[in-house]
């Protein structure tokens, strides 16, 4: 964080939610938090204008906990989200919030699963209702007074409503709930008809934005890798085997991430450790010695404990989880660089946060290029480069000093020098991969997002040449039993992410979320993973889909 926050303790709120979101690792609140807390705790409406990534659920999720009365069982709150895969997000998001606080329940509520036990759920006294606003409509059709006690209405990715098509949904809920109520929207752009919304359905809102002033950031070289959230560690892991770094500081969000990632490095044997909030004083000054020293090369720190943090030895952040805003991710970055030296900033993201990373371009004025995973033949070049590097302040005094040993080795073993030398090297390198076939073997694949579609032979943002034999891109990724992959001329381009394909097909589909596998979406068209059994029906139900206003047309896709 850049500016000043006094910490979750000093935002009024009921102490079991703050002792529950500290105990979910988070150590302050992030801007977009610290401004809306107070807002809506007071009672007023609301519209902040944030994205994904800069923690907009828990701005709205805390206070909306705080004035939940756990002893009246109806609906108090209702959240609309433009997908079943974010209203689970955020129900999820409830559910950890109110850890401590026994009598909270939330039901998540969508479209492709059964609507009774929905009703039911509600009925039976959930106070906390998170909704796809098409499946909450049905629910009204069967039930007009479902929501007549609601009296905290939040719309969170609002934009991605309308853009959906859930416009006259949204009226229709607008209606049924009553006009008492305190209504809060997020969305990440406005657009004329968001603030038509608005001024229509929320009184004398006051706006939250976070302020971004612009940044200057130089003589860092920055770069961008889209990666799947659960394929972090492996990725920082590859990576590392290739960065020529001195120092690296590697920023998470939260304490247990300091420690999963800093294990992870020490497992792979580099000179690693973390730093978070629970880290005492003296301790952390050894951290910060240490690596001064080079008895550390890698500290894996939250914003927070990173604070005031300056060794000159830094070459290398890594943004391991998105920062908060583009402050922050300025603030982080400029850890290297330090005394006029070069230093490099990599961001890894998530299909999620793009729109946060097109933020922080826009804030720093400078583009953050892509930047892709290393290859094996890279890895190995990495290895074999290091390799040579070490030896070669030894190879010029071992003739002297060990040229009697290797000719008596030699004979002793019987075998040539080749061989020899091919037996120390193998201890050397503590059996190592060291040959193509091998470094493949060890280093899984990746799976990344990839935004835009690359010609072959395209330079990457080093100025290298990226290697066009590279496996992983060329390898179609192998579908699980009974799925086929299906294609649509929709991407990027058009301004679908993956979410739009999701709800659309689960909307539209009627089919179950498990039903759907991976969605790669690529800048001139889609790939979706869908169930072999009932192809035909499906592709036949969803011959009209619309989304983003364009026609879906999904054709089944064939590899080869
Ligand atoms: P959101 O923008 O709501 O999608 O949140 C993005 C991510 O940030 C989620 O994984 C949250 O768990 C995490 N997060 C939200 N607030 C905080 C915080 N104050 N400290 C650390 N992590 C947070």
């Amino acid at each position: 964080m850049t500016q000043e926050t006094g910490g979750f303790a000093a935002l009024d709120l009921n102490p079991n939610i703050v002792a529950a979101v500290l105990a979910t690792g988070y150590e302050e609140p992030s801007a977009i938090q610290h401004q809306s807390i107070p807002i809506i705790l007071a009672g007023h409406d609301m519209i902040g204008q944030a994205q994904t990534g800069t923690g907009k659920t828990a701005a709205f999720a805390l206070p909306i906990l705080n004035k939940i009365d756990v002893s009246k069982r109806e609906p108090q709150a209702l959240i609309l989200a433009p997908t079943r895969e974010l209203a689970l997000q955020v129900a999820t998001a409830f559910e950890t919030y109110a850890k401590q606080m026994p009598g909270v329940n939330v039901v998540a509520v969508y479209g492709g699963a059964p609507m009774g036990p929905q009703l039911r759920a509600i009925r039976n006294g959930a106070q906390i209702v998170v909704a796809t606003p098409g499946r909450l409509c049905d629910h009204l059709r069967r039930d007009e007074k479902v929501l007549s006690t609601v009296q905290y209405l939040v719309l969170d990715e609002a934009d991605e409503m309308l853009k959906l098509g859930f416009m006259d949904d949204l009226e229709v809920i607008f209606d049924a709930i009553p006009a008492t109520r305190q209504t809060v929207l997020f969305s990440a752009t406005l657009p004329a008809s968001i603030r038509a919304i608005a001024e229509r359905h929320l009184r004398e809102p006051k706006h939250v934005k976070i302020q971004s002033k612009t940044q200057t950031v130089t003589a860092i070289e920055q770069a961008h890798l889209m990666v799947h959230a659960d394929q972090k560690i492996p990725a920082v892991l590859r990576l590392l085997e290739v960065e020529e770094f001195d120092a690296l500081i590697a920023f998470v969000r939260t304490k247990q991430a300091t420690l999963d990632l800093a294990a992870a490095l020490e497992a792979k044997g580099y000179k690693a450790a973390a730093l978070n909030g629970d880290i005492a004083q003296n301790q952390r000054e050894r951290v910060i010695d240490s690596l001064k020293d080079g008895r550390l090369d890698i500290v894996v720190a939250t914003d927070v404990a990173a604070r005031g943090l300056d060794v000159p030895r830094i070459t290398h952040v890594f943004n391991v989880d998105m920062p908060y805003d583009p402050e922050s991710y300025v603030h982080r970055i400029g850890r290297t660089g330090r005394a006029g030296r070069d230093g490099r900033a990599l961001l890894l993201v998530t299909p999620r946060e793009r729109r946060m990373l097109q933020v922080i371009e826009r804030v720093t004025g400078q583009k953050v290029a892509e930047a892709r995973l290393p290859n094996p033949q890279a890895v190995l070049d990495a290895r074999i480069k290091k390799l040579t590097k070490s030896l070669a302040p030894l190879v010029a005094e071992s003739e002297a000093s060990h040229g009697e040993l290797f000719d008596r080795l030699t004979a002793d073993l019987g075998c040539s020098a080749r061989a020899l030398a091919s037996a120390l090297l193998r201890k050397a390198t503590n059996g190592q991969a060291l040959d193509l076939a091998s470094v493949e073997r060890e280093q899984p694949l990746v799976p990344t997002h990839t935004p835009r579609e690359r010609s072959t032979g395209e330079r990457t943002e080093r100025g290298e040449r990226s290697d066009r034999g590279d496996r992983e891109r060329r390898a179609p990724m192998p579908l699980a039993e009974g799925r086929v992959r299906c294609r649509t001329a929709l991407g990027a381009r058009d301004g679908i992410a993956a979410k739009n394909l999701l709800g659309a097909i689960l909307n539209e589909g009627g089919l179950a979320r498990d039903a759907i596998g991976r969605i790669q979406v690529r800048d001139s068209f889609s790939l979706i993973e869908l169930p072999e059994d009932g192809l035909e029906r499906l592709l036949t139900k969803l011959k009209d889909t619309r989304v983003a206003g364009k026609q879906l047309k999904l054709r089944r896709y064939r590899e080869d």
